[in-house]
């Protein structure tokens, strides 16, 4: 069996467990070593049953408890070889533990197969993962300005991916942020909004994907209902209505054209008429604590 959780999720700190058998992988350690312990424990799991920890970038929302994690253990640490040196530089002790990961190449890690992919973010050697297992795949995209060419190669066919919905952009145009902000996480490097988030979900979920977690929700310019519907819309007018919606309000989404950028397609009308469909489950990562549950498994039927 292979489960994926969320530990916590956003700009005050992210990490996520995939347990695939035996094999624990721990993806960044950006809350307190504490918080880590304290959401194994809550999976009946210590630090000493995981295998390794892989590093998306270094910014400090992903790397937080990595220091105090090295101490408590003795597991290797996975990242890009730019993203290493960064590590290199910031946490004292850590060179010894770190191991290469290539890009776009696909590695054994335990009973998982790992392929580390680039993303776009102002952080040098910044990636996303793809995890293929016995039963199935599965991918986390988080923290890019736009879904890169090597993420849309290799993401579409895993059956769940963990996809940043980070802001919605009227929110976060009209919000408090200074101009530099705004225009950073706006930009080619720093975070995907919810009508990228919804235009990916659709190419992913054409491509088979059963379950899509929407993660790193910003707190100022987002909510979940916001980034849910977003993507719900996009993915209904693409006749891929999701399995279970159970937390959208009725008549939420109504009113005539989407917000996902791809024109009118988003009507009430456009969903009814396909909602014969059904596509992938969708949640939103928790800020903070642990998530349900999810469980990799590959879907009977196949989309092309
Ligand atoms: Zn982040
Ligand atoms: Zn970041």
């Amino acid at each position: 069996m292979t489960t994926v959780h969320t530990l916590a999720s956003g700009s005050s700190g992210n990490a996520l467990l995939l347990s695939c058998g035996d094999t624990r992988l721990l993806v960044d350690a950006g809350i307190s070593c504490r918080r880590i312990t304290a959401g194994l424990r809550e999976l009946g799991l210590a630090l000493e049953d995981l295998d390794a920890v892989l590093i998306t970038h270094t910014h400090t929302d992903h790397i937080a408890g990595l220091q105090t994690l090295l101490k408590h253990t003795a597991f290797p640490i996975f990242a890009t070889a730019r993203t290493g040196r960064g590590l290199a530089c910031r946490l004292a002790g850590i060179e010894d533990r770190l191991l290469d990961l290539p890009l776009c190449r696909p590695i054994s890690l335990g009973r998982c197969t790992v392929t580390a992919f680039p993303t776009s973010h102002d952080a040098p050697g910044a990636c996303g993962f793809r995890f293929d297992t016995e039963d199935g795949g599965m991918g986390v995209l988080t923290d890019t300005g736009y879904v890169t060419d090597e993420a849309a190669d290799i993401l579409p066919g895993v059956d769940l991916a963990v996809l940043e919905a980070n802001h919605d952009i009227e929110t976060l145009r009209s919000g408090p942020y200074p101009y530099y902000l705004k225009q950073r996480i706006l930009g080619a490097e720093g975070h995907l909004s919810n009508e990228d988030a919804a235009r990916f979900a659709v190419t992913l979920a054409r491509a088979g994907a059963s379950e899509l977690v929407l993660a790193h929700l910003s707190k100022e310019n987002n909510t979940p209902a916001m980034a849910r519907n977003a993507v719900e819309i996009a993915l209904a007018a693409a006749g891929l209505a999701p399995a279970l919606a159970p937390h959208i309000p009725a008549g939420s989404a109504e009113g005539g054209t989407s917000e996902t950028g791809d024109g009118s397609t988003g009507s009430a009308a456009a969903r009814d008429s396909k909602a014969s469909s059904v596509g992938p489950r969708l949640s939103v990562a928790p800020r903070d604590g642990l998530s349900e549950a999810h469980m990799i498994s590959r879907r009977a039927l196949c989309r092309k």
